[in-house]
C-alpha cells in the first residue's frame, strides 16, 4: 500500500521555512545592493566633481597668470631706463609663476594642439618683449605688435579653455551655473587687462587714439557688460558664497570709478588733441594696480566653490558609511535571528519528531536521545508548559470576569442583567408544546424582618430562599435575584405539567424555613408569587404579567400564588 505523504511533517515545515529564510535573504540581498551601489555611485560622483573642479581652478588660473604676465609685459615695454630692471624682475616673477602653473596642468586636459600653440606663441611673444629688458620703446609699430604677440598667446589658451569648459559641462550638467560664472570671472579679468593696450602705445607716442583702438575699446567695454551682467545671475553658490554678490558689486563700482573713469578721461583728452594728463609709464602701472581686485574675487569664488564640492563629497562618503553601517548591522541580526531560531526551535522540533517516530516503531528511547537532545526537548517542553499554564490562568481568570460580571455577589444567583439576557434565549426557544413559565417570588413584609432583626439576618433569609428554589431547579432553569428581595425563575415545561404544584412545593418549603434572630430568637417567613405563561410574546411582557400577578397575590393577602394556569 503507498504511504499516504505527510505535507505537514517537521522536516516539510523545516524545507518551508528555509525556502521563506532564503527568499528573505535573496530579497534583502537585492535591496541592500541597490542602496548600497546607490550610495556607492553619489560619493564616486561626488569625488568626480572635487577632481574635476580641481583641474578646472588650475586651467582657470593660468589664464589669471598669463593677464598678469601680458600687464607687468606691457610695463616693461613702457618703463623708462630707470625702472627697467624693476620691471623685468617683476615680469620674471610673473613669467616663473605662469610656467609653473602651465606644468601643473594634467596632460591631454586640454587640446594638445592648442596648448602647443599657446606655448609657441608665447615663447615668441616673450622673445619680443625681452627686446625690452634694456631698451626703452622708440618704434610704437614694433612695440605695438610685440604687445599684440603676448595677447595672442592668450588667445590660443582661451580657445583651449573654452574647449575644456564645455567637454566638463558635457560630464557634469548640474555644474553650469558655478563653471559659466567662474569662466566669466576670468574673461573679466583678460577684457579688463586688454582694454589698458589699447591706450598703452597712443599714450607713449603722444599721439592720438587710432580709429582702430577706439573701436577695440567700445567692443571691450560692451563685453565687461555683457560679463558684469552674467555675474549678477545667481545660482545655487548664493547659499554657500553668502557675501559673494556684495563683493562684485564693490568691485565692480571701483573699476567704473578708477580703470573705465581714466580711460574715458584719456578718450575726451584724444578726441580735443590735448596733452595726455598721464604717461603711458603711470598709466599702465595705476591701470594694472586696478585689477588686482578682480584676481582676488576670482579666487574667492573659485576657493568657495570648491569647498561646496568638497563639503558634498565628505558628505555623500558619511551616506555611503552610514549605508554600509546600517546593512551590517542588519545583516548580523538577521543571522543572529536564524540561527537562533534553528538552534532554540527547529531542531528540537525536529529531534522530538524523530524520538517519537523511533519510540511508535518501537526504538528504545535512549538510543534515540543523547543528552544535549534530552535537554533541549526538555527546555522546549519547560517553554511549552509554562505557556501552558500562563493560558490556564488567562481563560480562568476571563471567566472569573465573566461569572463577576453575571452573578449577584449575595446569593450567587444570576443579577438581573444576565436574566435578561439568559431568559431572553430561552424564551426565543419556548413554542406551543414546551412553553416557558416565569414566576416571580417576593418576600412578605421582608422590611420588618429587616427592622426586628438587623440587615445581617435579612440577609441569611435571602440566601436560605436563593438555596431553596436552586434546590427545585432543574438543568437549563434560569433562576436569578431581580432585585432587593424578589427573585425570578424561567424554565419550559412540557405543555401539561403541573404548575401549580410545582410552584405550592416551593411556598411550602419557604414556609418551612426556620430562621433566628440574634437572640435566638425564631421566626419563619411567607413569599407571594406572581405566575406568567411566556409564549409568543416578548420577555418584557412576561415580566410585566408576573409583576401584576404578584401584585395581585400582594393586595390580596400575600402568602399565595396568583397567574395560574388553571385561574386564568
Ligand atoms: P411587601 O410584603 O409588600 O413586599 O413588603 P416588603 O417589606 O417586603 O417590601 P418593601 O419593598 O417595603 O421592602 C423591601 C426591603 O428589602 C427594603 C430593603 O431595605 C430590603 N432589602 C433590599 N435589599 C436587601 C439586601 O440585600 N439585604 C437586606 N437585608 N435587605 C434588603
Ligand atoms: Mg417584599
Ligand atoms: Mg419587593
Amino acid at each position: 500500500m503507498k504511504k499516504p505523504k505527510n505535507t505537514s511533517s517537521p522536516s516539510n515545515v523545516l524545507r518551508y521555512l528555509w525556502g521563506c529564510a532564503g527568499a528573505t535573504i535573496v530579497l534583502t540581498s537585492i535591496l541592500s545592493w541597490w542602496l548600497l551601489s546607490g550610495s556607492w555611485q553619489a560619493w564616486n560622483s561626488a569625488k568626480n566633481d572635487v577632481t574635476q573642479f580641481d583641474n578646472f581652478y588650475l586651467v582657470l588660473r593660468v589664464s589669471n597668470d598669463l593677464a598678469s604676465e601680458r600687464a607687468y609685459a606691457n610695463e616693461l615695454v613702457l618703463s623708462p631706463l630707470e625702472t627697467k630692471t624693476k620691471a623685468w624682475q617683476a615680469l620674471q616673477t610673473s613669467r616663473q609663476l605662469t610656467d609653473s602653473d602651465l606644468n601643473k596642468i594634467p596632460a591631454n586636459l586640454l587640446s594638445q594642439a592648442l596648448m602647443a600653440a599657446t606655448v609657441d606663441q608665447l615663447q615668441r611673444s616673450r622673445q619680443s618683449i625681452d627686446y625690452y629688458q634694456d631698451k626703452v620703446l622708440k618704434d610704437p609699430i614694433k612695440a605695438q605688435s610685440a604687445i599684440n604677440e603676448m595677447v595672442a598667446a592668450t588667445d590660443f589658451y582661451h580657445e583651449a579653455l573654452f574647449q575644456h569648459t564645455s567637454a566638463f559641462l558635457m560630464l557634469e550638467p548640474s555644474a553650469l551655473g558655478p563653471i559659466l560664472r567662474a569662466q566669466a570671472l576670468g574673461e573679466l579679468r583678460d577684457a579688463t587687462g586688454r582694454l589698458g593696450s589699447q591706450l598703452l602705445i597712443p599714450l607713449a607716442t603722444h599721439m592720438p587714439i587710432p580709429l582702430h583702438n577706439n573701436e577695440a575699446l567700445s567692443r571691450g567695454m560692451e563685453r565687461i557688460d555683457v560679463l558684469w551682467w552674467l555675474l549678477r545671475t545667481q545660482g545655487e553658490e548664493a547659499g554657500f558664497l553668502p557675501g559673494f554678490p556684495q563683493r562684485l558689486e564693490t568691485v565692480r563700482h571701483q573699476f567704473e570709478k578708477q580703470g573705465v573713469a581714466l580711460i574715458k578721461t584719456l578718450q575726451a583728452e584724444s578726441e580735443k588733441g590735448m596733452v595726455y594728463s598721464v604717461n603711458a609709464d603711470s598709466f599702465a602701472l595705476s591701470y594694472h594696480g586696478s585689477l588686482t581686485s578682480f584676481n582676488e574675487l576670482l579666487d574667492t569664488y573659485l576657493k568657495g566653490v570648491r569647498k561646496h564640492y568638497v563639503s558634498a563629497k565628505q558628505e555623500a562618503l558619511l551616506h555611503l558609511l552610514m549605508v554600509v553601517a546600517i546593512l551590517g548591522v542588519l545583516c548580523l541580526l538577521t543571522i543572529g535571528m536564524i540561527y537562533y531560531i534553528r538552534t532554540r526551535v527547529l531542531q528540537p522540533i525536529l529531534r522530538l519528531n524523530q524520538i517519537t517516530t523511533g519510540i511508535i516503531a518501537g526504538h528504545h528511547q535512549d538510543a534515540l536521545m543523547d543528552e544535549s537532545t534530552a535537554e533541549e526537548v526538555q527546555e522546549l517542553f519547560s517553554s511549552l508548559g509554562t505557556l501552558g499554564n500562563k493560558l490556564r490562568e488567562q481563560t480562568q481568570l476571563s471567566k472569573m470576569l465573566q461569572r463577576q460580571s453575571e452573578e449577584d455577589p449575595l446569593t450567587h444567583l444570576f443579577n438581573r442583567r444576565a436574566f435578561d439576557a439568559l431568559a431572553g434565549s430561552l424564551l426565543a426557544k419556548a413554542n406551543r408544546d414546551h412553553p416557558a413559565w416565569l414566576i416571580m417570588i417576593d418576600v412578605d413584609r421582608f422590611k420588618s424582618i429587616n427592622d426586628t432583626w438587623g440587615h445581617p439576618t435579612g440577609d441569611k433569609v435571602l440566601v436560605a430562599l436563593a438555596t431553596t428554589l436552586m434546590k427545585f431547579s432543574r438543568p437549563g432553569d434560569v433562576i436569578a435575584r431581580l432585585g432587593g428581595e424578589e427573585f425570578g425563575v424561567m424554565f419550559r415545561t412540557q405543555g401539561h405539567e403541573d404548575i401549580a404544584g410545582y410552584t405550592s412545593r416551593i411556598q411550602n418549603e419557604i414556609r418551612r424555613l426556620r430562621f433566628e434572630g440574634p437572640k435566638g430568637e425564631a421566626f419563619s417567613i411567607t413569599a407571594s408569587f406572581g405566575v406568567a405563561y411566556g409564549w409568543q410574546r416578548e420577555l418584557s411582557e412576561v415580566i410585566a404579567e408576573a409583576d401584576a400577578r404578584l401584585y395581585e397575590a400582594k393586595n390580596s393577602g400575600r402568602d399565595r400564588v396568583c397567574g395560574l394556569p388553571e385561574n386564568r
